[in-house]
Order: C-alpha cells, then structure tokens, then sequence
C-alpha cells in the first residue's frame, strides 16, 4: 500500500464514496501509477497479478470515463470490453466494478461459457456500458449478431497469460479485429511470454508499461511451511491441522479434480464444512461453493489450480498444498491467494517422497527454502505403507490422486475440464531437439505413470 489517496488522483466523488465504504483508504502501487495514466487516455501494459489491486487500478478510470456525459449505450452493444479467462475472475471483475461503481448509473453484465445463453442475449439486448466476458461464449453470440463490438472505446485483456495457457489466444486475436481501431486498451498480465508481448503490440498503442512485484515477491508476505508427508497420512494430518481454531478460512490444493472431491468428502466426514471446486462441477455448482466459502458458511474450499485462478476471497488465513503442483509458478499463485493487497497469511505444503523433485522446482523460483516443520503422526500402518508402494495402475486407478493429463486438449470454448491444460506444462523448457530436458521427463513419466 502507498500513501497515495484516492482523491489525490483525482477520482471522482462518487466513486470516492464507495471506494471509502469498502474501507479502501489508500491506493496499491499499481494503481496509483495506472489511474493518472488511465485518466490521461493512454493505453496501459500492466505486468501485475491478483492480489495487487490490479482490478480497481483499471475499473476505476474505466467507471469515471463512462459516467462523464454518460449517454445510455444502443441496443446489443457495449461501450466498455473486458476479457477475462475463466468464468470465476469475469463474475468477480464484474463485481468489483459494480461495487466502485454502486453511485454511478451504469449499466453491466457477464457472458460467460458453460451457462445458458437465453438470459445473457437478454442482458444484452438493451446494451450495456460495460461488458464483461470470457472470450469463447463473447464469439459465439457475436457471430450470431447478439452482441455488437462496434462501440467498444475501452478494451481490456485481464490474465493475459491465462488466456495464452488455456488456449484462448486466437479468440481474443479474433475479437480485436473486430473492434473500432480508435480505442483506450489495456492489458494485464503476470508473465509476459513471446505471445503475449506480440499481443501487445497488435493491440496496445505506445502503452504506459507499469510492472509491480515480480511473481516470487509475493512469496515474501506469506509464512510458508512444509511437512513432509507420506501419501498415506495427508488426510490425516489434514484433519490435524484442522484443530486449530484459528484456520477459519483454508484453501486447500490438489492436483486433480477427484483428488479435490475424496479430501472435501473426507473432511465433511470429519464434521469439517468443506466444498470442493473444480472444472467437472457446473458453473452454478462451482458459484455456490464459493459463496459458501466467501460467506464463511463452509471453512474449506478444496480446490484444484485453475477453478481457483483468479478467485478473489477476502482474508483467507491458510493455504494448503495437499499436492504440491508440478508447475512452481502454480505454487507462486496458490500462495497468493493468502496475501491479498497488503495482508499476510500462511501457507503449509505437505511433501510425499515423490513429491520431491517439484519441490526442487519451488524452491528454486522462490528463491529460497521452505521452512521444515514434524508432525507427530504415528508410524504408518501396514496398510498405509502397502498403499504407498503399491505401483500406480496405468488406466483409471488413480490412487496417489496425481494429475493426469486427461486427453482434453485446451482451446475448446468456454466450458469445462481446463485442468487438464495445467497437468501439461506450456512453459516447460526444450530442448533444441525438441524433447524436455532429463528433470522434466522423469516428471512426465510419474504423471503417465500415474494416469
Ligand atoms: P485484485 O488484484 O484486483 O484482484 O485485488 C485484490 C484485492 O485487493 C481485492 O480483494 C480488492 O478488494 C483489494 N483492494 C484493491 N485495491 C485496494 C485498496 N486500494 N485498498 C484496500 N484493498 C484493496
């Protein structure tokens, strides 16, 4: 947090007054570089994640350019664009708009995959000031002429390198060319791989480029932990952990969908109130758990990395790795989730044998070692070790609960089973020969070995 005031960038009244309601006294270093560049008409590249205020740094200029000399948009049409990859993170943006901008009269809706389309082509037909929308279902209902981009004079790509992981790249290519060429564009991202730099320069014009805390900064804020742990006893010492009453609000990870669903029924077991979301659940299933959660009805959310992309949930007191994930920068953004604008939180990682080598991986992009904590747990049973050393069956039988790649290929519109685009590793580094170097081949053989 800076000591910069909203009202010294010159943020109108009304957005003021809600920004103050939210208890936002002070502005994040993204946004007090962001607004006056904003407000001045610039184009931004901002390379930022959650968590740094990046949302308010471009809603808020976005909301007082709207309001002054509003005049209500046309029928089917949008004057304000934002892409979002995944549905939760456009629901949540929306939000947050709605939120900054509870005094003005501005109209505003979601389009999103995986939900009927019936109430959104409705939502659109008066037209609306500000659109937010996953790429994939935004095609779809502009090719059948249900929404109109030929008024859009704000665009804005938010997780860019999301968009890039999950395959959405040529449908927000595609939806640029459709947009007016005069326009104010901004895009944020936490990565800036080749694709996206090219991004940029198709769709941003002499950007203000705003850069805060590297990825592995975030690391700092938040006390990390390990235990090293068999398999077997995770649930265990899950259950453990649980006692302390002052883990109100937990997120725990694992690496797949099935995974996430036996430790959220575990823990239900256990009298522990958990939900679990992932990529099979519909979206109005995953909406309800993470009210469930926001609202404190349910303590846990046991989710898998990309349902929780983005998810944005207020004082959240631990992370837990279940699994530790097999991308670190996976483990970067989990962490994070714990230490929102300015607060600190704690996250625990357990270890199994195997889990080692992602563990190397970790530490090497945080740059540091993760502190090591014993647990207590007694020796494990015989039944406990047979499990442990039982081979992994090939097909079907995922008994370690380690991610396998599931055959879906990443790119398909809007819908569902987009962990399988993180069980595969984009960033993975090659070869000149093309094939992975020796460290990322022994993990690609334990996940086949695992599927
Ligand atoms: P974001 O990076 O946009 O996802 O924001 C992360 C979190 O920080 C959200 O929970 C926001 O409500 C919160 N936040 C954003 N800006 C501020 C601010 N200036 N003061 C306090 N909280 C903020």
């Amino acid at each position: 947090m800076t000591d910069v005031t909203f009202e010294s960038l010159g943020v109108a009244e009304p957005i003021l007054r809600a920004l103050a309601a939210e208890n936002y006294t002070k502005a994040t270093p993204i946004q007090t570089r962001a607004i006056p560049a904003l407000m001045a008409g610039k184009d931004l590249l901002g390379i930022a994640q959650t968590g740094t205020g990046k949302t308010a740094a471009f809603g808020i200029p976005l909301l007082q350019k709207l309001s002054i000399g509003h005049v209500p948009p046309q029928p089917k049409q949008a004057k304000a664009l934002i892409l979002a990859p995944t549905r939760e993170l456009a629901v949540q943006i929306e939000e947050s708009l709605r939120t900054y901008g509870r005094h003005l009269n501005l109209r505003m809706t979601v389009i999103l995959g995986g939900v009927n389309q019936n109430t959104q082509i409705k939502n659109m037909a008066k037209g609306v000031d500000v659109l937010v929308a996953t790429p994939g279902r935004l095609l779809d209902l502009v090719q059948q002429k249900m929404v109109r981009l030929d008024a859009v004079n704000t665009f804005i790509v938010d997780e860019a390198d999301r968009m890039l992981d999950m395959g959405f790249i040529r449908d927000v290519r595609k939806l640029v060319a459709m947009l007016p060429r005069e326009r104010q564009s901004m895009l944020f991202s936490a990565t800036m791989p080749d694709d996206i730099v090219k991004l940029t320069h198709d769709m941003l014009r002499q950007p203000e480029r705003i850069e805060v805390a590297p990825q592995s900064k975030t690391a700092d804020r938040v006390e990390q932990k390990l235990y090293y742990v068999p398999m077997p006893q995770k649930r265990q010492l899950l259950s453990e952990l649980l006692k302390d009453v002052s883990m109100n609000k937990v997120i725990v990870f694992t690496r797949t969908k099935h995974g996430a669903n036996r430790v959220a029924e575990h823990l239900s077991r256990t009298g522990v109130v958990a939900e679990a979301i992932h990529g099979n659940k519909s979206q109005n299933a995953r909406q309800r758990a993470l009210d469930m959660f926001k609202t404190g009805k349910a303590r846990v959310l046991v989710a898998t990395d990309i349902a929780a992309r983005g998810i944005d949930v207020d004082y959240i007191t631990h992370v837990i790795n279940f699994e530790l994930p097999n991308e670190p920068e996976s483990y970067v953004h989990r962490i994070g989730r714990t230490a929102r604008a300015g607060t600190d939180g704690i996250a625990i990682s357990f270890c199994d044998a195997s889990e080692r080598a992602y563990l190397r991986d970790i530490e090497r992009i945080i740059r540091m070692k993760i502190e090591v904590v014993a647990h207590d747990l007694p020796e494990l049973t015989a039944e406990q070790r047979q499990q442990q050393e039982e081979p992994r069956r090939p097909h079907g039988h995922n008994r370690g609960g380690r991610g396998k790649p599931s055959g879906h290929k990443p790119g398909g519109h809007g819908g569902g089973h987009r962990e399988a685009a993180d069980a595969h590793n984009p960033h993975a580094p090659k070869k000149r020969n093309g094939s992975r170097p020796h460290w990322h081949r022994a993990k690609d053989k334990k996940r086949e070995g695992a599927a």
